[in-house]
């Protein structure tokens, strides 16, 4: 284990995030906020979003990462995206292309527009290929082919982004292992900087929902998921890849600074409906309705639908959590540095519990998942929510090693 990497990261700037929540269609396993892509629906948003840059104010820290998230960001037209950017740009005072800047991108259609996207600013895409076997896809609802996927991220490969990232889909109705395999390879001969493989979460209220309680049977079961999960982890590290987060592999330095920045709890101004944003212990939610959202800022309320002011426990708590879910996993002189705490006491139980178990590995430099605690995160980071902070623990201590 090295030192900690994350010590050399600066906190001191804040990342920026704006969702684009227009999509052609609606995937029956999407819970995101979405709408669907109609003229007049995104003339009103627009208006909207950058009434909304121009009138909150500025991150106390100056932002260097953009990242456009929905949704369908790559379903705007170039133009509203290039005026989008040039605002955001000249508000936060930063040169385009200057700073980390990524899109989330449907490979079904604009392929023509990404030069100009990477001529606008966006040096970071992030195509949703999902699966490269037509038959998963037309399960999931894509509108896109397999080949539309690679002929697409092969014309991101050539216009010239820093990062090229592809999503993947684990756990897809009438995936197999070998299915996922051949997946996981054609994507890797499109040569992406950035792998993310996320697994598929049945979501309530979804069509997904009402057809696996159906029939569960056309889903891949946790094992099989589980099974996937290990391939991807074996064949993405065996090909160079950094596996630095719980989904996410990257080739060494195409990490994503935007999401590095949440995994630390970097300060993130959030623009657009349900965006959610950070602010020096303070979390917050836009209004997740498209009306609701629109409707408060044309009548100069603010969008805002939850704040909530984290108390110390909390941000050491969550801090913990993020911090498990990557590579470096919790840095002792990190969290001496934020928070003046020793971990070794502040999640004292915790780590005696998770160790025992085989999930957790500690020693002088910190806490980490270990390849099986990486499939049972979840149950990990719960033990890690409440810390147990006494004047004791809240005192910097000397340094004494966990393990
Ligand atoms: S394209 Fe993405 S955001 Fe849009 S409906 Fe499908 S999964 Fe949801």
């Amino acid at each position: 284990m090295s030192a900690d990497r994350y010590a050399a990261a600066s906190d001191d700037t804040a990342g920026c995030y704006v969702h684009l929540p227009f999509c052609d269609r609606i995937c029956p396993y999407c819970d995101f906020a979405v709408v669907r892509h109609v003229k007049a629906r995104v003339d009103r948003y627009m208006s909207a979003l950058a009434r909304e840059i121009e009138t909150s104010p500025l991150p106390h820290k100056p932002v260097r990462t953009i990242f456009f998230g929905g949704g369908t960001p790559s379903a705007l037209e170039a133009s509203r995206l290039e005026r989008l950017l040039a605002q955001l740009f000249e508000r936060f005072g930063v040169a385009p292309g200057s700073i980390e800047c990524s899109l989330e991108a449907n490979p079904s259609r604009n392929v023509d527009d990404l030069p100009l996207w990477r001529r606008a600013g966006v040096t970071r895409i992030s195509i949703g290929v999902q699966s490269l076997d037509d038959g998963e896809l037309h399960r999931l609802g894509r509108d896109h082919s397999a080949s539309q996927a690679e002929v697409f991220a092969r014309a991101a490969r050539r216009s010239g982004f820093d990062s090229v990232s592809v999503d993947l889909i684990a756990g897809a109705p009438g995936q197999t292992l070998g299915s996922f395999t051949t997946t996981l390879d054609r994507a890797l001969s499109l040569e992406p900087d950035h792998v993310s493989v996320y697994g598929l979460t049945i979501e309530p209220s979804t069509p997904y929902a009402a057809w696996h309680s159906r029939e569960p049977a056309a889903f891949p079961d946790d094992d099989a998921v589980a099974d996937m999960l290990i391939e991807a982890d074996e064949r993405l590290s065996s090909a160079g890849f950094e596996h630095y987060e719980l989904s996410n592999f990257a080739r060494p330095g195409h990490r994503c600074e935007h999401n590095v920045g949440y995994w630390r709890q970097r300060d993130c101004i959030a623009y657009g409906m349900s965006a959610a944003g950070y602010d020096s212990g303070e979390r917050y939610r836009n209004e997740r309705d498209f009306d609701a959202y629109c409707a408060a800022i044309e009548t100069g309320s603010s969008p805002r639908a939850d704040v909530e002011r984290l108390d110390r426990g909390r941000r050491i708590g969550e801090a913990a959590m993020l911090a498990l879910r990557t590579a470096d996993g919790i840095s002792d002189a990190d969290f001496r540095k934020r928070f003046e705490i020793d971990i070794s006491v502040a999640f004292a139980a915790a780590i005696k519990k998770c160790s025992a178990r085989g999930l957790l590995e500690a020693d002088g430099y910190g806490a980490r998942l270990t390849a099986t605690g990486r499939l049972l995160a979840n149950d990990v980071c719960a033990e890690f929510l409440v810390p147990q902070i006494d004047e004791q623990s809240e005192r910097p201590s000397k340094g004494v090693p966990i393990a």
